[in-house]
């Protein structure tokens, strides 16, 4: 049987991966987004064991020492790391996995899996669009906000190592770019 493919979607926080990946995915429902482990904190429009499996710093560490993650990285003082069993099951069977990781777990998986994956990079139209983004979405303080634009600038420069850049601007556009990477041979 044919493999599934391993996508792995990075961007900027706030330059809209989750919105662009749920609509791609209501049109696509026979792929399947990995559901990641995290030691941050729910927000209010998360649902455990859906938006990601919720962990204590202690239990996410188990969880490494235990072999039971591919990735994981820190991320704005929070560890976030894809469990294995979310992907070799389903790639196996022929489905293929989105993971929407940060970059340092992005570039790992690289490594690890050549050309068995492909690197997708959803870019913001511009800082400030990413900075009203965040701000309106309401979901984070302003502390941890002015973090993830600080992390941003780092992850725009590492974008040159993504196979493809998918502007996200207009949303509907983004998908299209999207379905046209992962369904249309281009991979
Ligand atoms: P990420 O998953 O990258 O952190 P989100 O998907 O949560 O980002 O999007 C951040 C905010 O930007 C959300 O409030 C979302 O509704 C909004 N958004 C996403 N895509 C667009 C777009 N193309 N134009 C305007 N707003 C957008
Ligand atoms: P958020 O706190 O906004 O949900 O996520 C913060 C960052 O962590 C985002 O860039 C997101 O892509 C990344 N992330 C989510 N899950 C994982 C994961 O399993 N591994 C890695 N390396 N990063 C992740």
């Amino acid at each position: 049987m044919k493999e599934g493919k391993l996508i792995v979607i990075s961007g900027p926080s706030g330059a809209g991966k989750g919105t662009v990946i749920k609509k791609y995915l209501e049109k696509h429902p026979e792929d399947e987004l990995s559901v990641s482990m995290t030691s941050r904190p729910m927000r209010d429009n998360d649902i455990a064991n859906v938006t990601y499996y919720f962990k204590t710093k202690e239990e996410f560490e188990k969880a490494i020492l235990n072999g039971e993650l591919l990735e994981y990285a820190m991320y704005n003082g929070n560890y976030y790391g894809t469990p294995k069993n979310e992907v070799e099951k389903r790639i196996k069977k022929g489905i293929n996995v989105i993971l929407e990781i940060e970059v340092v777990g992005a570039m790992n998986v690289k490594k690890m899996m050549g050309d068995k994956c492909t690197l997708i990079f959803i870019m913001p139209p511009s800082m400030e669009e990413l900075k009203e983004r965040l701000m309106n979405r309401g979901t984070d303080s302003m502390e941890s906000i002015k973090g993830r634009l600080d992390i941003a600038k780092k992850e725009i420069k590492e974008s040159k190592k993504y196979d493809f850049k998918v502007v996200n601007d207009d949303l509907d556009k983004a998908v299209s770019e999207l379905e046209d990477i992962i369904k249309n041979n281009i991979i």
